[in-house]
């Protein structure tokens, strides 16, 4: 069995993105630049905005933080986005999700520009996925094929199994896998006999969040585990996989901490890079 290191990989792709970004600057007068916009005090969401900005320093970009506090009248953040929207020098542009109640999550996402969606969320980015004509992929399960990829695995052909069928993680992580020519099966909370599904699969990638929810006697010999879930229990985090029941079984395995976090912020700036190039070049 082994561990397959998100940091690793990330620290890897993280370098290769800045000198990619050094290069764009040479040549354009300018870092690529990405915009975050955050509304309300949930201290998680805090703290995923804080991580991004310091990947973007990381990598030599500039970022754009701008925090509203809950209450902050929609039209405004509106008027901020659209503002966003028309800058020749923004090139990416990310709502935090989820929005504090009220806003109009929809509303205010169809302001970012399909060439600025840098999490790969508008219809247009999601469709064209679907067509398998990728422009912008969701980050985490894009940071699962990188994953995937490290491994050596050849995809073709394998049984794949996806439990969870979010727009953000399960559904682009399906449509990532078959266009990568895996047989591919997704499970949800309405799935009857879930383990018939998972005890075939060569790939299991979870995202529910349900602390331990997939045991040993739930993967095949040999499999491929990735654990998305992200769990708060008594202080620590934890994966939506037992991993101590299900590891030994295993071929490769991403812990939590360490595996699939570390790549969603690299792929969002991976998709900030790409969507700077592209405007620019
Ligand atoms: P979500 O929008 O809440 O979706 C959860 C999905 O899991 C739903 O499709 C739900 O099914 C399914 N589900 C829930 N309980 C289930 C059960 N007992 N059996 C089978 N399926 C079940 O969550 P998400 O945004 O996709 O996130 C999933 C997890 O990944 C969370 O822990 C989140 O924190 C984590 N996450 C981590 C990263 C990272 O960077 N590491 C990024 C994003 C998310 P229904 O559709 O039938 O309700």
């Amino acid at each position: 069995m082994e561990i397959i290191s998100g940091k690793a990989v990330s620290a890897d792709i993280r370098q290769d993105i800045k000198q990619d970004a050094l290069s764009f600057k040479e040549r354009f007068g300018r870092a690529p630049a990405l915009a975050v916009i955050i509304v309300g005090d949930d201290p998680a969401s805090h703290t995923y905005v804080n991580n991004k900005i310091k990947g973007c320093a990381e990598v030599g970009f500039r970022s754009i933080c701008q925090k509203y506090a809950n209450g902050t009248p929609q039209e405004e953040i509106a008027s901020f986005i659209k503002g966003l929207a028309q800058d020749e020098e923004v090139d990416g542009i990310l709502v935090q999700l989820p929005l504090p109640k009220g806003y109009d999550e929809k509303y205010l996402l169809s302001l970012i520009p399909d060439s600025k969606d840098v999490d790969g969320f508008s219809p247009t980015n999601t469709g064209l996925l679907s067509m398998n004509r990728p422009n912008t992929v969701s980050c985490t399960p894009l940071g699962i094929m990188h994953l995937l990829a490290s491994t050596g695995t050849q995809l073709k052909g394998k049984n794949a199994v996806v439990i969870g069928r979010s727009n953000t993680v399960g559904k682009p992580m399906a449509m990532l896998l078959l266009n990568a020519d895996c047989t591919v099966t997704v499970c949800h909370s309405k799935t009857k006999d879930l383990s018939s599904y998972t005890k075939n699969a060569d790939i299991v990638v979870v995202a529910i969040g349900r602390a331990k929810f997939l045991k040993g006697e739930m993967v095949k010999e040999g499999a491929i585990v990735i654990d998305v879930g992200i769990n708060r229990v008594d202080g620590k985090l934890v994966g939506d996989v037992d991993f101590e029941e299900v590891a030994p079984k295993c071929s490769y395995i991403t812990p939590v901490p360490g595996g699939v976090g570390p790549m969603t912020i690299t792929m969002l700036l991976l998709n900030t890079l790409n969507a700077a190039i592209h405007r620019l070049a």
